[in-house]
């Protein structure tokens, strides 16, 4: 490998470079065109059709600048087929001078742009045109067309690409069979192709990015981010973490007191966890599980297994109802039991604050709570497992956070937002995935209706139908992301509206504002049983379980993301009781709200819903703003470019075990000095 590989370029072009991130030689046999034009052939004028770029070649018959309707220059070309006016409204005088020069000295010009036919016949607005002599040969290649940002022109990029593609090194990394088996072809063959494809070469191809040197440039692209992710997994499991272990006690008694067995997707998760908890290097581990698969015990038995080994576990959730909820549930399966367990929130009054972190210092066993876990002043006296539930709420700093919190516990994640198998492989490849793919039994399936808002009154008796048989609705306020206080204006007023409508009912609110206190003793009652219909906020979007209630109404819910409606919609069917989700919406719908509410309408499976999701959004919207390996993805796409991801993953694998010096070869060539991005 060349040691020197800086882009040597004079300083105001450099910065515009890094901009690109163009650093290195290697960046500029990575920096891959986004189109091509073909200067190969020269069409006649007369054969020339219009709406394509296409290059002609003729001799300058006059040149003017004319002034009607306004100022510009004006110059006729002609070859032995037919005549062409080029058309330039901004110029300089150097041009016309130019141009009558190649005039008098009957000199031909090379002209690339679209033919339009005007008033005066064919012309071209402002062409991209030079003088050539009568001898000078065709593009051997089509001219590439590169991406680029202010300041760098496509003939300044083509100057440096073009030298450090002939100096790079271009070796194969890869098994030469293995690339042929898989019909990918050489990397430097590949390479070069792409930027300069021999005239004739499929177009089509090359610009849907299909054609094999492009399969070869993704696969590529991918195997580094494999590589990249799964050392950092590899590197994160050199350091120790402590043995967890248990017999079993702990967790064989809650396992009795509960009212229910597990499933078994939730045998198999939990016997996951036991193994990587005894290991003496820490899990890494994602637990993902659709809404209502019963993630929460799973970890409440790996807290056990933490517990009864003499350490500590934290539980962290996202908001302050589902964290108060978590710690109301595990404070009742396992206080019996005679574990310690205590809460920390950021509204904790102080002197309540205060003893709770003396407790977390010291005798706590279980340590309940919001991100407050996480904040200065909170010291875990041997924390040995951290929880995280929901974590795609959390940002990637905080998740971290929480990981150097006392040393270097086990870690186990949790998400309800299920995410398709190559996009999961693509996030997560930094992390041992477990999936519960099964629902407790006696779950009834949750009926969704489709009303218009013209039907409200409808709507309305069939709460009051759910509630005179026992039940108790959710109704979920409309989403109004642009503003928090008219968010908080619209839960008021639905909550009069539906008190003056259902006036024979116990109508409670929720919302974000009001204080936890307020927002605990709501929850409380509603899970009690003294409230019927609680209007709420997206607050109780993720993880709030109230069995009994059967019936949930979403107001505008073409405003709401499928994710959302899937997490709401999972707020109901907990129970035995047969459960509805009305949502209702409002005319007109624009295309994706249509095709939003088709596929919630018609789905009810996490998964399927959060594929056909990521159909409609792509895969960045799609799962936030995690920083992991996929905003290295320049050219792969993970829908379309499955097939890679799966290959990629496997050779990855292979490569860190068998030649890691290969690997990291590819690492150097691909990611260079972006590698540390992924180091978080
Ligand atoms: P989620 O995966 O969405 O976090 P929860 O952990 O909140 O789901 O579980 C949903 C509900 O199902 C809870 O009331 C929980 O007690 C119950 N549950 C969990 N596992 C089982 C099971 N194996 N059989 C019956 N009910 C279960
Ligand atoms: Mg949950």
């Amino acid at each position: 490998m060349p040691a020197a590989d800086e882009i040597v370029a004079p300083p105001a072009i450099a910065a515009r470079l890094r901009k690109l991130g163009l650093t290195r030689g290697d960046d500029l046999v990575l920096h891959l065109p986004i189109r091509y034009e073909d200067e190969t052939l020269v069409t006649p004028i007369a054969d020339a059709v219009g709406g394509v770029a296409l290059q002609v070649e003729g001799e300058v018959l006059d040149v003017s600048v004319q002034y009607r309707p306004r100022r510009q220059l004006v110059a006729r070309v002609s070859d032995a087929s037919g005549e062409l006016v080029l058309r330039f409204l901004n110029f300089y005088g150097s041009q016309l001078k130019q141009l009558e020069k190649a005039r008098d000295e009957g000199r031909k010009l090379r002209i690339f742009g679209e033919i339009r036919n005007g008033f005066l016949g064919a012309e071209m607005v402002h062409p991209r045109y030079r003088v050539v002599a009568s001898d000078e040969t065709l593009a051997q290649s089509l001219t590439p067309v590169y991406p680029t940002t202010a300041g760098i022109s496509q003939n300044a990029l083509r100057k440096l690409i073009r030298p450090a593609l002939a100096n790079a090194d271009l070796c194969e990394l890869l098994d030469r069979e293995w690339c042929r088996d898989h019909d990918l072809p050489p990397f430097a063959e590949a390479v070069q192709l792409l930027h300069a494809p021999p005239p004739g070469a499929p177009e089509a191809a090359l610009q849907l990015r299909t054609h094999p040197a492009w399969r070869r440039i993704k696969f590529d692209e991918v195997l580094a981010q494999q590589l990249s992710l799964r050392s950092a997994y590899l590197a994160r499991r050199q350091k120790g973490a402590p043995r967890l272990k248990a017999r079993g006690k702990l967790a064989g008694q809650l396992l009795a007191s509960l009212p229910f067995g597990l499933t078994g997707a939730q045998q198999r998760v939990r016997a996951e966890l036991a193994a990587d908890l005894a290991q003496p290097y820490p899990m890494q581990r994602l637990l993902q599980g659709d809404v209502g698969s019963g993630k929460t015990i799973v970890a409440a038995l790996a807290a056990c297994q933490a517990i009864e080994a003499g350490w500590q576990a934290a539980f962290m959730a996202p908001t302050e109802i589902l964290a108060e909820q978590h710690y109301l549930k595990l404070r009742a399966w396992l206080e019996p039991l005679g574990v310690k367990v205590a809460w920390l929130s950021g509204s904790l009054k102080k002197a309540a604050k205060k003893a709770m972190l003396a407790q977390a210092a010291s005798s706590a066993q279980l340590i309940v709570g919001t991100h407050a876990l996480i904040q200065e002043g909170v010291d875990f006296a041997r924390l040995g497992l951290a929880i995280v539930d929901e974590q795609h709420r959390f940002g990637v700093a905080q998740r971290l956070e929480l990981r150097r919190k006392g040393g270097n516990p086990h870690q186990l994640m949790m998400s309800a937002t299920p995410i398709p198998r190559t996009l999961a492989m693509s996030y997560y490849a930094d992390l041992d995935v477990s999936v519960l793919d099964e629902l407790p039994p006696g779950r009834q399936p949750i009926t969704t209706k489709l009303v218009s808002d013209a039907r409200r009154d409808e709507v309305i008796a069939r709460v009051r139908g759910a509630v005179a048989s026992g039940r108790q609705a959710y109704w979920v306020c409309p989403l109004i992301e642009e503003s928090e206080t008219l968010q908080l204006q619209t839960a008021i007023d639905t909550h009069a509206a539906l008190c003056a409508e259902l006036d024979e009912l116990r109508i409670g609110l929720v919302h974000g504002r009001l204080k936890s206190d307020e927002k605990a003793a709501a929850m409380a009652a509603f899970a009690a049983g003294e409230i019927d219909v609680l209007v709420a906020t997206t607050v109780i979007e993720v993880g709030v379980d109230v069995p009994n209630a059967s019936l949930m109404v979403i107001e505008h819910a073409e405003r709401f993301g499928l994710s959302q409606l899937h997490q709401l919609r999972g707020r109901v069917g907990r129970g035995v009781h047969d459960s509805v989700c009305v949502l209702l919406f409002a005319r007109p719908l624009s295309e994706t709200a249509r095709a939003r509410l088709k596929i919630i309408f018609e789905n009810t499976d996490g998964f399927e819903i959060a594929r056909q999701d990521l159909q409609l959004r792509g895969p960045g919207e799609f799962v936030g703003s995690r920083q992991s390996g996929v905003p290295l993805l320049r050219y792969a796409d993970l829908e379309l470019d499955a097939d890679l991801v799966e290959l990629a993953r496997a050779m990855a694998e292979q490569l860190l075990r068998d030649d890691p010096a290969c690997a990291r070869r590819h690492l150097a060539r691909w990611l260079g000095s972006r590698e540390e991005l992924l180091k978080a």
